[in-house]
């Protein structure tokens, strides 16, 4: 007979877990999850523990992964889900801020032909929002459904639900899946956090996967945040939201209900300066940049990249937001007046810029003309201001446009 850890075979683990949910000794903990900057309240997280008669906590990792083994963690997670909607509803009924709420789900559930018409079945008997309930899944669900996944995700969003993706970067990462699946959080595992994220590659892939996730217009979330380092790096790569030990423990109902009524009270607000992460001042910097430059562009010369910052401001929407630089001159020059384009395109080759930063320059400017949108051609000047990163060598540029009519 197959064992687990403990020495207890599966069967008797399963056995004694589904009598402890008759009973109602298996019980929902909340984790408080908060916005990175503002520190408000934004979500939870539902865990499930097994509280013994004589009081003891056992942990999910002594007797989940007993019943993920078999189907029993199907009927498992869809009995959380139930106490999860039951405590929501109280939540409503008594009038207290709620939040939404993230329950977990076995991949096994994939494989459940009425997975979403059980999902609403449940929720809306408790008259619960949609939107109130995050539907979390880890990336391991994926591995072998990828076809079959898109589409069963985009049913559950399109019923309103949120999806989250779970312990991204856990060592079943495949980040290929999350451009072709459209969640909408990431679930950044704690793996990928050491004590105080001083590690300089640690730093870079954290800060790569939050930019990533950002530019997939998903929400970031941080787990496992122990340290106010964490939090101070996690704000300069600008994370969404923080769970973690530092800010709150999974908890009992009663405990969280607390909270929830606690964030209700407005508290004073705090000089939006001195608590800005800064992160958030880069933002307020390029805001008022863009009020005079209506396009930035980041370039890597050395790897003919570029990524284009004010693409949500710009007019011309048939220009990518990112890709390679060379072909961005290319679109560029095509949008300018025929007399000007080779001017441009001259100007603006990475082998010109590059004897340009050789020779010291601090930047190479060209004044064209470029055909808006309504037909007319107006004077744009570029200008390309080399600048130096801390963590490459590599030669990057900004480059700031501005209308001159
Ligand atoms: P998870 O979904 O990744 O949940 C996060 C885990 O990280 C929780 O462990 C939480 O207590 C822990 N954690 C949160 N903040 C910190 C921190 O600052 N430091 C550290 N060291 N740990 C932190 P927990 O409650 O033991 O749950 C373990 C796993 O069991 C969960 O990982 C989830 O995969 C699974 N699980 C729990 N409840 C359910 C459920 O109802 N259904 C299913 N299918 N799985 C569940
Ligand atoms: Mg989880
Ligand atoms: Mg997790």
């Amino acid at each position: 007979m197959e064992k687990v850890a403990g020495g207890k075979n599966r069967e008797d683990i399963c056995t004694e877990v589904f009598a402890a949910m008759k009973k109602h000794r298996i019980r929902v903990y909340y984790q408080p999850q908060y916005d990175a900057i503002t520190t408000k309240l934004v979500g939870a997280e539902a865990l499930a523990r097994w509280i013994k008669e004589d009081g003891t906590v056992v942990m999910p990792g002594s007797f989940i992964p007993a019943l993920e083994a078999g189907r029993e963690i199907i009927d498992f997670d869809w009995y959380i889900l139930e106490e999860v909607c039951a405590f929501l509803k109280k939540q409503m009924e008594e009038k207290v801020h709620f939040v939404t709420v993230a329950v977990n789900f076995s991949r096994r559930h994939v494989y459940e032909d009425d997975f979403v018409e059980h999902l609403c079945s449940v929720v809306d008997s408790y008259g619960v929002p949609h939107k109130k309930i995050e539907v979390e899944i880890t990336e391991s669900a994926f591995v072998d459904q990828e076809d079959k996944i898109a589409g069963w995700i985009e049913k559950i969003r399109e019923l309103g639900f949120r999806v989250a993706i779970d312990d991204f970067g856990s060592g079943l990462s495949s980040l290929s899946f999350v451009k072709d699946i459209s969640v909408d959080v990431l679930k950044i595992d704690k793996s990928l956090l050491s004590r105080n994220c001083e590690d300089e590659k640690e730093r870079i892939v954290l800060e790569s996967i939050i930019n990533f996730a950002h530019r997939l217009k998903l929400t970031t979330v941080a787990e496992g945040v122990e340290t106010r380092e964490q939090i101070g790096f996690l704000r300069t790569c600008s994370c969404k939201v923080i769970q973690g030990f530092l800010f709150g423990k999974p908890m009992s109902e009663q405990d969280y209900m607390e909270i929830c009524k606690k964030d209700e009270e407005v508290e004073e607000p705090e000089d939006i300066l001195v608590v800005q992460a800064p992160s958030s001042a880069t933002q307020l910097l390029l805001e008022a940049v863009f009020t005079r430059y209506p396009l930035v562009i980041f370039a890597n010369l050395t790897r003919n990249s570029f990524y284009m910052m004010a693409y949500e401001n710009f007019t011309a929407r048939s220009c990518p937001s990112t890709g390679i630089f060379d072909e961005l001159i290319a679109h560029g020059a095509s949008s300018m007046h025929p007399e000007d384009r080779e001017l441009f395109s001259r100007t603006f080759t990475i082998e010109n810029l590059m004897d340009a930063y050789n020779r010291g320059e601090k930047s190479v400017s060209v004044v064209t003309r470029q055909l808006g949108d309504d037909g007319i051609y107006r004077r744009v000047e570029t200008t390309d201001y080399f600048v130096k990163s801390p963590s490459v060598d590599d030669v990057l540029i900004i480059a700031l446009c501005q209308n001159l009519d």
